[in-house]
């Protein structure tokens, strides 16, 4: 056999290995459950008829409080199927690996959304780094993009080395939210064992805890010895047998990061010790059973997926959801020359994607409408200086430059209470004299939509949408009725390419280069 055909062989054999991993791995994840009912279940569901799931293990069915039971995987509500959540989406690809993370979080900032993020980032960054490439955040890499909540399409399954991280919502109830974290590692050598873990909190402001945080700490052992009365009974191990005989505390609780609860109890996933290479057990306890082991959060996660109540998300302005644009690509939304008698429709519309976006504001439509622009400012979003009455400032006096970005300063810090921290000069118009007379950065853009021409709704979508890359400024008008209705076509565009919609300051973390600075685009 030549050379050529050898590595053909074999390049065949491990991209087949890799979809055979791929297709084990999404055959045994949870998400892919579909829900039985009686737990998660909407109220209407009896409480107590929970049919074993399609495939269950040989299982007879069973009734929801008999006692533990072995069950295929978790319950999960998917994202998509709880209103209020943020979807997230963090993606790379180089030529020697991809990487594709999903995760949800709560509006605004909250305990529980930076924890997760956190997790997936040191996860990303951490896989990047061990393959050889700094963490650079990607668009177009993922079907369905950041508009998708958890078990969207997969990157690449071809491709030997990933990572890929997928969420489900276990329990989204009054102000509690159970989210599971699947992240599944393929390296040249195959795969490993995925991690599994639920993550839990109680508001925006509550303790995140893990799966294993909802029993009391001592109790672990307890729990285990419900997980082996149920492999008991399914014959995984012999009468009698205790796999977890021997399990010290702190790997007791390993065992049970993944803790999933749902209206019924709650499904433990783990490897049982002395199986570690085959495919994980889940096992279902009753909450009468657990009941005894709960700690006070794990109380509070019971009483909430018992009630069947609806999830209560905390409540933040649209354009507050924090991103961290070193970690997801991201992408601004700018609009010059309002605020005008369309602004009001334009904020309602970025409500409620939960979109930020940059309004470069004449000092004189403040002045006119004051209260459009002390609401761009509560919603969230950036207000900037774009000059009172919209001059060529390259062909003013020094006098006339400071004149028009003062009196724009003062007209918008009286309306909103805010100072604006960057300028855009009208027509992007500018030259080192001017930027050294306006102690503000200069902020441009690298997509110029054009829709002042009144070019059509549609082509001002794919201008927008089309041309970005990580790191834009698209530049629009809110004095255009098209481009107040294109915005809904860019977001959703721009979502399903990968992007994130942050604020222009937010691109540099919030903070703006200094004076003088002509800016383009966001760090690329
Ligand atoms: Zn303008």
């Amino acid at each position: 056999m030549g050379a050529a055909t050898e590595r053909r062989r074999r390049t065949r054999t491990a991209v087949a290995a890799a979809i055979a991993i791929a297709a084990s791995l999404s055959a045994c994840d949870s998400a892919l459950v579909p829900p039985f009912s009686g737990e998660s279940a909407p109220p209407t569901a009896p409480p107590s008829s929970a049919p074993a799931a399609p495939g269950s293990e040989g299982a007879p069915p069973v009734v929801a409080d008999r006692g533990p039971r072995v069950v295929p995987g978790p319950v999960a509500l998917g994202g998509d199927r709880v209103a209020g959540l943020v979807p997230r989406l963090a993606a790379m690809r180089t030529d020697g690996f991809v990487v594709s993370a999903r995760w949800t979080v709560p509006p605004g900032t909250t305990a529980f959304g930076e924890a997760l993020t956190a997790r997936v980032a040191a996860a990303v960054r951490g896989f990047a780094d061990a393959n050889g490439a700094g963490w650079t955040p990607g668009v177009d890499l993922v079907a369905g993009g950041a508009s998708t909540p958890c078990s969207g399409g997969s990157a690449f399954a071809v491709t030997p080395t990933r990572l890929s991280i997928d969420c489900s919502i276990v329990v989204a109830s009054g102000t509690v939210i159970g989210e599971r974290l699947v992240i599944a590692e393929i390296g040249p050598d195959g795969a490993a064992q995925p991690a599994r873990e639920v993550w839990y909190a109680d508001g925006a402001d509550g303790g995140v805890h893990d799966g294993a945080g909802l029993y009391a700490a001592g109790s672990e052992k307890r729990v285990l010895a419900l997980v082996a009365e149920a492999l008991r009974a399914a014959g995984r191990v012999d009468t009698g047998e205790d796999p977890f005989a021997g399990t010290a505390p702190e790997a007791a609780r390993a065992l049970l990061v993944d803790s999933a609860a749902g209206g019924a109890g709650v499904v433990v996933t783990l490897a049982v010790p002395g199986t570690e290479r085959s495919r994980p057990t889940s096992v279902h306890m009753p909450w009468r059973l657990l009941e005894p082991f709960l700690s006070e959060p794990g109380a509070t996660v019971r009483s909430a997926a018992v009630s069947g109540d609806p999830y209560e998300p905390p409540s933040a302005p649209g354009g507050d959801d924090p991103v961290d644009c070193t970690l997801l690509p991201c992408a601004s939304l700018t609009f010059d020359d309002g605020p005008t008698s369309l602004t009001p429709s334009l904020l309602d519309v970025l409500d409620r994607e939960r979109a930020a976006a940059t309004f470069y504001v004449q000092g004189s439509s403040v002045a006119r409408n004051p209260g459009t622009a002390a609401r761009i400012v509560a919603a969230g979003h950036e207000i900037a200086n774009h000059t009172w009455a919209h001059p060529n400032l390259t062909k003013l006096t020094d006098e006339q430059v400071r004149d028009e970005v003062r009196r724009t300063q003062d007209a918008i810090a009286a309306a909103t209470g805010v100072r604006a921290t960057s300028l855009r000069p009208p027509y992007g118009a500018s030259n080192a004299k001017v930027r050294e007379l306006v102690a503000l950065p200069f902020v441009v853009w690298d997509i110029d939509t054009r829709d002042w021409q009144d070019p059509g709704v549609d082509v001002v979508v794919d201008r927008a949408a089309g041309g970005a890359a990580p790191g834009s400024i698209v530049l629009l008008h809110d004095t255009h009725q098209d481009t107040i209705d294109a915005v809904p076509s860019i977001i959703d565009r721009l979502r399903s390419r990968g992007f994130a919609l942050v604020s222009v300051a937010d691109q540099f973390g919030g903070a703006l280069p200094g004076r003088g600075v002509l800016v383009s685009h966001g760090p690329r």
